[in-house]
């Protein structure tokens, strides 16, 4: 299994400015108790390694993570279902205050920083494994940046995007990509797709052996997945815990391992070709979150060597967590077999 590191030199705040990010949780929070129904609230097992084992561990936004025993996946469990989170995205003041304003007023940094090097990964490790696909589907795209510049991937003849959450302007995209907005389990013939890429969909989903289950039906065999993800096993998630500043429901519901979500694609019949932590933030997430919050204790060790070793040794610690899979962004290729 392949892994890589990126070596990039840019700020959290070019992508996600704290006063934004914070007025954001805050309307989330607030949604997230008026829209949804506590009565509809279903149980989960670990969405990783499917153990029913858990350990309570906190709240947030008077909702419960659990932690699993076996393999250090973070879930939210009881949870609202699929279709509840779907209204949430489509009408919920923290989403629209997402995409209006954090999303637009970032959006030349975003493409260049994130959404780019998504493309570049995707057309390179198609042309790695499979040269000769076709037909590509985006599942659960989150904003309209991310539609447009998957739409120009000239790589495939045929792209789609299934069930956007974002509003997409169609005139926007290059001819050959179709948006259709369908229930997974309808959506496309079987075998008919050959790359899938989920960014930051499965953090978001309740059921999800069923979003896996038809995600792979879709693809033929061999056909690719591309994941994104955010990680519990990360340095900054797993040294801040409770006080992790982007651990909330809904956006965050499942955060997986690295075993946790190796296991989940096993499961459901992938093999891993690729899972790297190209994560950029951990450390500056501790510092920023130390600062801000001098109530927050972090380990001896940590907060010596955030204070005592300056810019480089950070930038070389971030380094080793990017090498070591020990950073909280994860991204995966799979292959259906
Ligand atoms: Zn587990």
């Amino acid at each position: 299994m392949k892994s890589v590191f990126l070596v990039d030199h840019y700020n959290e705040a070019d992508v996600k400015p704290a006063e934004m990010l914070n007025a954001y949780v805050q309307l989330a929070e607030k949604n997230v108790n008026d829209l949804f129904l506590r009565d509809t609230f279903v149980n989960c097992d670990c969405p990783g390694c499917g153990a029913s084992d858990r350990a309570e561990t906190f709240r947030r936004f008077n909702l419960d993570y659990v932690s699993c025993p076996r393999c250090h996946t973070l879930w939210v469990s009881p949870r609202p279902d699929d279709e509840s989170i779907k209204r949430y995205y489509a009408n919920s003041d923290a989403e629209i205050y997402w995409r209006e304003k954090l999303s637009r007023e970032t959006a030349l940094a975003r493409v260049e920083r994130i959404v780019l090097p998504r493309v570049d990964w995707i057309i390179d490790s198609t042309q790695q494994y499979l040269p000769d696909a076709d037909h590509f589907v985006d599942i659960g795209t989150h904003h309209d940046v991310y539609a447009r510049c998957l739409s120009e991937i000239g790589r495939f003849s045929r792209k789609t995007l299934l069930n956007p959450i974002c509003e997409i302007n169609p005139g926007a995209l290059a001819h050959s990509t179709n948006i259709v907005n369908e229930h997974i389990s309808k959506a496309m013939p079987d075998n008919s797709v050959d790359a899938i890429s989920m960014f930051e969909v499965l953090d978001r989903t309740s059921n999800i052996d069923g979003a896996m289950s038809h995600a792979r039906r879709m693809l033929r065999p061999g056909g690719l997945i591309f994941i994104t993800g955010i990680l519990s096993t990360g340095f900054d998630i797993m040294t801040l815990w409770d006080q992790a500043q982007n651990i909330f429901p809904p956006d965050r519901l499942n955060v997986f391992s690295v075993e946790g979500l190796t296991m989940l694609m096993e499961r459901h019949g992938f093999n891993v070709l690729e899972f790297s932590t190209p994560g950029m933030f951990d450390t500056e997430a501790v510092i920023h979150a130390v600062e801000t919050n001098p109530k927050i204790q972090v380990p001896r060790f940590v907060s010596y060597m955030l204070e005592n070793r300056g810019p480089e040794g950070r930038q070389r610690f971030q380094e080793f967590l990017q090498m070591n899979l020990l950073s909280s962004f994860g991204r995966v290729l799979a292959q259906r077999q």
